[in-house]
């Protein structure tokens, strides 16, 4: 018996939705490389399709006290 002592780390890639372990992936959070190029390409897409306009909708708004 070759079981690792340590628990692997499950992980659930952003891209496909599909439960991996962290173990089993080179390119985390994602579970290959291809989910990673299709969040990237989503991304890029994203960047080149809508003129940035300070739109802080998605960005943490900074608190200061
Ligand atoms: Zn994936």
């Amino acid at each position: 018996m070759e079981w690792s002592k340590l628990p692997a780390t499950r992980m659930v890639c952003p891209t496909c939705q599909r439960k991996f372990l962290l173990d089993e992936t080179k390119t985390p959070p994602f579970c290959s490389e291809r989910c990673q190029m299709i969040d990237l390409g989503r991304w890029l897409k994203e960047e080149n399709g809508l003129p940035f306009e300070g739109d802080p909708g998605d960005t943490p708004v900074e608190y200061r006290e």
